[in-house]
């Protein structure tokens, strides 16, 4: 493995600070590059990185996607077949959990925005390795800078592990961090909830504390999860974009309730997902 394998890429003038203390990254300047300015512009240098090796094994580059001034950022583990093959994040199996997950609390996709760890599929989906990682880390490090959200929830093990390296994600789902200024909620992954049905009822509640944080029900760290109350759900209670307003609220009321039923569960049928 050569070492111009995991090299830089054309991060042209981008001189931001970077937030996981990484050496910045200046002067490598390739035909076409520029400055990550943009989600725009950190999708199209996704869409040509050849920054690790799983930039060899991609049918299509998976950059992320949502509303470019969303409050909340999922950050998934990398693309899986599906997303590998439309280019786009969660749109397989867990990709439809998530969604009900979204709609059980009044909200969508296209509220929030959605990213992965690594922007290429592993093969055989394993874990991206680290080195996997510290290569890709600059794309979603400027997209978490440029959607500045006020709440990450990263998905899963592997997502968790960017923020508190060597914790046990059993342990710490459902509790609200804070780390490099930025609130931190850990979640476990649609896929793992996909595998062991007995997980369902632990991410649903902890979906439903989701939303009570952003309304401003947890405030510190380290509290317990929101005791969730399934028997008297509350549809649509916010709908994830800045400062929403009557409007956003009813678009989201509309989705929530017009959704087919397998694919975004309503809330009076969270038993069902
Ligand atoms: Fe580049 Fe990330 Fe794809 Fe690796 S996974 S080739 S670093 S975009
Ligand atoms: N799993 C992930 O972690 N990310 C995706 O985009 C899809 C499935």
């Amino acid at each position: 493995m050569s070492s111009s394998e995991y090299g830089p890429s054309d991060l042209g003038a981008y001189v931001e600070p970077r937030a996981y203390g990484e050496p910045r990254i200046e002067g490598q300047a390739s035909a076409g590059a520029g400055p990550m300015n943009t989600l725009e512009r950190v999708a199209q240098l996704v869409g040509t990185c050849t920054d690790c090796p799983l930039g060899r094994g991609r049918t299509n580059a998976v950059p992320g996607e949502g509303n470019p001034q969303a409050e909340v950022m999922f950050i998934g583990e990398g693309p899986g077949y599906q997303e590998d093959r439309q280019g786009r994040p969660f749109v397989g199996p867990a990709g439809k959990l998530l969604e009900g997950l979204l709609a059980s609390i009044g909200s969508h996709r296209d509220d929030v925005f959605i990213a992965n760890m690594v922007k290429c599929r592993p093969p055989e989906n394993r874990d991206p390795s680290p080195a996997e990682m510290a290569a890709c880390t600059k794309y979603l490090d400027r997209q978490i800078e440029l959607v500045n959200p006020k709440l990450i929830v990263t998905l899963g093990r592997i997502a968790f592990g960017r923020y508190f390296p060597g914790e046990g994600i059993t342990k710490a789902r459902g509790r609200l961090r804070e780390k490099d200024g930025r609130k931190i909620f850990p979640v476990l992954h649609p896929a793992a909830v996909l595998r062991r049905e007995e997980l369902r009822p632990t991410m649903i509640e902890d979906f439903r504390a989701i939303s009570e944080i952003l309304e401003g029900g947890i405030e510190d760290s380290g509290m317990e999860p929101v005791v969730t109350t399934p028997e008297a759900p509350q549809p649509a209670q916010l709908s994830f974009v800045a400062a929403p307003g009557p409007a956003a609220i009813m678009v989201a009321q509309a989705e929530a309730s017009t959704v087919n039923v397998e694919e975004a569960p309503r809330p009076e049928q969270l038993t069902l997902f």
